[in-house]
């Protein structure tokens, strides 16, 4: 979430309580606490009065740290409506999830009366305390009240703390039609909504997440072979009334025939448009990634060990220059001499210079150093054995173990 301006974390508490509100809610509302529970006196006033705080409507979005850091004693609630409209139902379910406020260990301050712990389990699901204004507040009434309905506001503006009239806490819960039952059922529906989402949401992901799997099993699979092969993937057409579109959608075709499963989660008509796997750009990752298993299991096989490096660089097609590099060394395991293909690079020219930089690079990339290079095998040019200047010269500079030795291949 993104917001203009910073709200101090002071303007969510609510800042005075007004009495007069309170007074003309209480006359006006038939369902609610009888009229004659008595207004707060004395130390009552100051429920809900805080001179600091600000009760101007928070107008900007709120961003996750404030929802957290929302109060959790009621007496320092703001009202619901003086935040954004589109923030309300994250708030509820921030308070929903923390559950009604229940201080059972509090010492509540000892007057003539006062509040009792054992009311919180006859009215669990909604009765709140708060330390900060010695009152009791409906939870259930706070978040889900709705603004038409009048009665039950004493439980959320300001608080209710006139403690012996012990008959006050059933009168707001009122009969049927009240406030405060109007409100339980909107509690109702709001729990039923977010469980039967979640549970839309997890038998959902658990069937897509099993054709998706197929389907990137399909791609691997088809991608294994063509690159084994040294085929190419994609097709002169492509489209769907050709009648060859290239190795690797003829492949899917051919894994499909084979089993239905794999023909429902590759072909069905459900299977969404942007989680088909069959984009150049996917199957471009796929290979990226063999490459990066490849290079992975030779390393393993080098492990950290000595190595010859062997490369050569040429003009692709579209006349840009190019540098493959090979690794020749033992594998541990075995004791076998192995040369394996390390990677290929661009490079801007073929001086020495920018070969050696480019050497580098590409071992870095690889947890390699030029200090283990023990060999090195190039062709004949200049700039490759070059004895003042020549690739093999800068590296002997760095490793002076790095025998050169002439491509053999060339050399016959
Ligand atoms: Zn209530």
């Amino acid at each position: 979430m993104k917001r203009t301006n910073t709200t101090p974390i002071t303007s969510f508490f609510p800042k005075k309580h007004h009495n007069d509100d309170a007074q003309s809610h209480r006359s006006s509302s038939p369902l609610d606490e009888p009229t004659e529970i008595e207004e707060p006196q004395h130390g009552d006033t100051e429920i809900g009065t805080s001179s600091h705080l600000s009760k101007e409507p928070i107008l900007d979005r709120l961003t996750d740290f404030d929802v957290i850091s929302l109060p959790y004693d009621p007496g320092l609630r703001r009202k619901l409506t003086d935040f954004h409209i589109n923030d309300r139902d994250i708030i509820r379910r921030e308070y929903v999830r923390r559950g009604p406020c229940q201080p059972r260990d509090h010492k509540f301050p000892k007057t003539k009366r006062n509040f009792v712990v054992a009311w919180f389990d006859k009215f669990k699901p909604w009765l709140e305390y708060s330390k900060e204004k010695d009152a009791a507040f409906c939870f259930v009434c706070y978040l889900f009240k709705s603004e038409s309905v009048s009665g039950g506001e004493t439980f959320v503006n300001g608080g209710f703390r006139t403690w012996s009239k012990t008959d006050a806490f059933n009168k707001h819960v009122g009969n049927h039609m009240s406030a405060h039952n109007n409100a339980m059922k909107n509690f109702d529906v709001f729990n039923k909504q977010k469980s039967s989402i979640m549970r839309c949401f997890e038998n959902y992901t658990k069937e897509a997440k099993n054709d998706y799997r197929i389907r990137l099993e399909a791609a691997i699979d088809a991608l294994r072979f063509i690159t084994l092969q040294r085929l190419t993937s994609r097709g002169r057409d492509e489209s769907d009334e050709s009648l060859n579109q290239g190795n690797f959608l003829e492949l899917r075709k051919t894994f499909a025939k084979r089993d239905s499963n794999v023909a429902r989660a590759l072909f069905d008509k459900k299977v969404p448009g942007n989680c088909t796997l069959i984009a150049h750009g996917i199957q471009k990752q796929i290979v990226s990634v063999f490459a990066k298993e490849t290079t992975k299991k030779v390393l393993e096989e080098l492990h950290g060990g000595f190595f010859g490096i062997l490369a050569d660089e040429s003009a692709d097609i579209a006349d840009k220059e190019q540098m493959a590099l090979c690794l020749r060394y033992v594998d541990y395991k075995t004791g076998e001499v192995k040369e394996r293909f390390l990677g290929i690079v661009h490079v801007g020219d073929t001086t020495s210079l920018t070969l050696k930089a480019a050497i580098e690079k590409l071992l870095g990339a690889n947890s390699l150093t030029l200090s283990s290079v023990r060999g090195q095998g190039y062709d004949g040019a200049s700039n490759m054995r070059g004895s003042i200047n020549g690739l093999k010269t800068l590296i002997m500079k760095e490793s002076p173990s790095a025998y050169y030795v002439h491509c053999f291949a060339h050399q016959l």
